[in-house]
């Protein structure tokens, strides 16, 4: 037994030591760019809304009915971003998913119409609904309920557009396993702000006004948070975790 989780902590820390490269630029650049490539085949075929959702399981046997299978180097990097040590590179937010194969049933989520996304049946969608009665139809849900996979593909197109740098990719995007978008956490913007809603503009609008004003949001990320994760004034905080607002 003990045993059988020291080798286990070996093999990790074995990977972690691959991952490490990265920041240098390496071998994993190709797995990096391969990756990024298979997901996105992935999510195209299941299409965006169902992505957010996937499981690991069904992006291999996905990835598989695509001819794209994960490779063996692949799937060890995704274990090591996943169940590593994300301090090791900057980023000190707490894990959120304890497992990488996690199954989240259709049953516990709610789709938001016309917004491509899912909140988690509970605290999440009354948090939303109380904040939609607040601001009415200028609201709009810009991210939901992300599962690793979702996650995975936004932190690995993070890192190839941050030349494989760890540090500067998960000071935007939380690794997978590490964000509470998975646990009930979600995104709100201005309707017709497009992207700007994920930059300090959003600060701006009256729709952040009026919510921050009322006292109706904890943010999870304040401005110089310990956690080394950027001020995101967008992201609205439903359960767990540590105080920070
Ligand atoms: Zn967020």
């Amino acid at each position: 037994m003990a045993l059988s989780a020291l080798s286990a902590g070996n093999a990790l820390w074995g990977t972690m030591e691959e991952v490490d490269t990265t920041v240098t630029g390496g071998r994993i650049d190709f797995t990096v760019r391969s990756l990024l490539n298979k997901l996105t085949i992935v999510q195209n075929q299941v299409g965006y809304v169902q992505f957010n959702i996937l499981s690991f399981d069904e992006l291999l046997k996905t990835a598989a009915r695509c001819k794209k299978p994960l490779t063996r180097d692949e799937i060890a990097f995704i274990e090591s971003i996943f169940y590593g040590d994300p301090r090791k590179y900057g980023f000190f937010g707490e894990r959120t998913v304890p497992q990488l194969t996690v199954v989240t049933p259709k049953k516990d989520v709610v789709y938001v119409d016309k917004t491509g996304h899912f909140l988690m049946k509970g605290a999440a969608t009354e948090k939303y609904a109380q904040i939609k009665r607040l601001i009415g139809p200028d609201l709009v849900l810009t991210s939901g309920v992300r599962l690793p996979v979702k996650q995975l593909l936004l932190f690995v197109k993070k890192m190839a557009n941050s030349g494989g740098d760890l540090r500067l990719a998960s000071n935007s995007i939380a690794p997978p396993g590490f964000t509470f978008h998975s646990v009930g956490d979600f995104d709100i913007g201005k309707v017709g702000l497009g992207q700007y809603n994920f930059t300090e503009k959003f600060q701006e609008t009256d729709v952040f006004k009026k919510l921050y004003d009322g006292g109706y949001i904890a943010i999870r990320y304040t401005a110089n948070n310990l956690f080394g994760v950027r001020y995101e004034p967008w992201h609205i905080k439903v359960t767990g975790g540590f105080e920070t607002a």
